[in-house]
């Protein structure tokens, strides 16, 4: 506990009785925090909808101004909070650095976008009437995020929320709470109403979401994490047909042509994939490589895998940190046992590391097939799956074959090919000779079963707001 930050250490810890949060390099408890309880929602949201009266009654400039000193907060404690990152998610510490930055853009962006809520008039449909569109805030908004990205996903939902006049209250993931809870400390800091946005860390995520989706006061839910639990949110939240953001799994198709420039497909292949260990729903989750360039390709891919060092996320020279809990590692351990059962080939790595006991060995293997689980599943671990095929038509056909819709990339150097497949990829964001995406400028997010809405960019404002259409009648002399 000496490592975190004093700040942290006074603010939703309960050293006694609280609930356990793992270092999942080590196994080691790093803290434990306050749990709350489903019951105690009800008083929390009542006290939200209360504030955010006056929240919303606020210029936007004001608004803008607390956001803009939330940023400047998470830049001046940038190595604490990469620190707390790696601690509690694994993460290597550049890696949590990198994070940090971008979470933090996402508040510098919204406090910019936050004073831009701008209306529409429309041209009227008959004289001495007129129409205005206004736009309005939801009210008190809800959000579940996950671990693998413990800081951005507060930001990304938080701050357009807070920037337009809505409330949120928060659980983030069990495995992750510190980071949320120190991004709700530099709120307070940064003089956004504690009413305004409160992070709730609970062992009971199921009765957190059924609270966050029924109760009536709460006008959106915002999530991030698994489709099954997604679905389940929105069955609940039709109940009181509320708004709803859903970010979702992925099953990203990696695809290179034999055109494409071999060296920016292997880098980019190299972050598409390991970033975070293979833990980020964008990750690409099947490498598809034209025949001719298939076995250079492995090739080079193979030497830069077997290179990477794993290590616990606080030691400078990691480059792979463990998988989040034991459970993930089983999964990961046993779609690659059955994609060799099933005829894959190893190429590298294959089995668990010495490193700890939740470490994965970064893995590559290849001749896998469409119809094996490893094609089907969310990795979600530091295993790269290769696939090989004849054609475009062949490479787009495996490639949408697949009820998710979120992250793709391509390498090629043709730009007729580059059209065509751009607009053939059944995707909500498509990358061409490029492995990371991720910008708080552009709209994230999936389409399928991927989820529904987008985060970031001036579209990720509207999520937190209402139209209001006004017709003015009567205006002729
Ligand atoms: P992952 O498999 O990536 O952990 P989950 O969807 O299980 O994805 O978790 C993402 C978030 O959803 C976490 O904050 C977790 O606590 C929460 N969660 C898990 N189960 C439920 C549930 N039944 N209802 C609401 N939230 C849940």
């Amino acid at each position: 506990m000496s490592q975190l930050p004093t700040f942290l250490v006074e603010h939703g810890l309960d050293k006694e009785n609280g609930m356990p949060v793992y270092n999942p390099g080590t196994g080691e408890v790093v803290a434990r925090v306050r749990n709350y309880a489903a019951s105690e929602v009800d008083a929390i949201v009542r006290k939200a909808e209360a504030a955010r009266k006056d929240w919303a009654a606020q210029t936007a400039k004001t608004r803008s101004n607390h956001l803009r000193a939330w940023y400047n907060l998470m830049v001046q404690y940038r190595e604490e909070l990469a620190l707390i990152c790696t601690l509690e998610s694994g993460k290597p510490l550049f890696e949590a650095r990198g994070e940090l930055d971008y979470a933090a853009s996402f508040a510098d962006w919204f406090s910019e976008e936050a004073r831009r809520t701008y209306g529409e008039t429309i041209p009227s449909f008959a004289a001495g009437k007129e129409i205005v569109v206004t736009k309005h805030p939801v009210g008190t908004c809800a959000a579940i995020t996950p671990w693998n990205f413990p800081l951005t996903m507060v930001t990304r939902k938080a701050a357009p929320a807070i920037g337009v006049g809505c409330a949120m209250i928060m659980k983030p993931s069990e495995a992750t709470p510190l980071s949320a809870l120190a991004l709700e400390y530099l709120a307070r800091e940064a003089g956004i109403p504690a009413d305004i946005f409160r992070i709730l860390p609970s062992e009971d995520a199921k009765g957190m979401g059924e609270v966050f989706c029924t109760h009536p006061t709460i006008r959106k839910i915002s999530f991030t994490g698994s489709t099954a639990i997604g679905k389940l949110l929105l069955t609940q939240a039709g109940s009181t047909v509320k708004r709803a953001s859903m970010e979702l799994g992925g099953n990203a198709p990696f695809i290179v042509f034999d055109d494409a420039d071999m060296d920016a497909a292997v880098n980019g292949a190299m972050a598409a994939k390991f970033r975070n260990a293979g833990q980020a729903c964008i990750g690409a989750n099947r490498m598809l490589i034209q025949r001719k360039v298939h076995d250079e390709f492995v090739d080079r891919f193979t030497k830069r895998v077997c290179e990477l060092k794993v290590g616990i996320g606080t030691d400078p020279d990691s480059q792979i940190g463990p998988l989040i809990t034991e459970k993930s590692l089983q999964k990961v351990e046993s779609l690659v046992d059955s994609a060799l059962a099933q005829g894959a080939t190893l190429a590298c790595g294959g089995s668990r590391h010495n490193a700890g006991a939740q470490f994965f060995t970064p893995t590559v293997l290849t001749g896998v097939r469409q119809d094996m689980d490893i094609a089907q599943q969310e990795i979600f671990g530091p295993v790269a799956s290769i696939m090989s095929f004849a054609d475009e038509e062949e490479a787009l056909s495996i490639a949408n074959n697949t009820n998710y819709g979120l992250a793709s990339y391509f390498y090629t150097r043709d730009v007729g090919r580059a059209a065509r497949v751009f607009n053939a990829l059944e995707y909500g964001m498509v990358a061409l000779n490029e492995g990371l995406l991720g910008t708080e400028v552009a709209p994230f997010g999936g389409i399928k079963e991927s989820g529904l809405g987008r985060e970031g960019a001036h579209q990720g404002m509207d999520e937190y707001l209402e139209l209001k259409y006004r017709l003015l009648g009567g205006l002729s002399a």
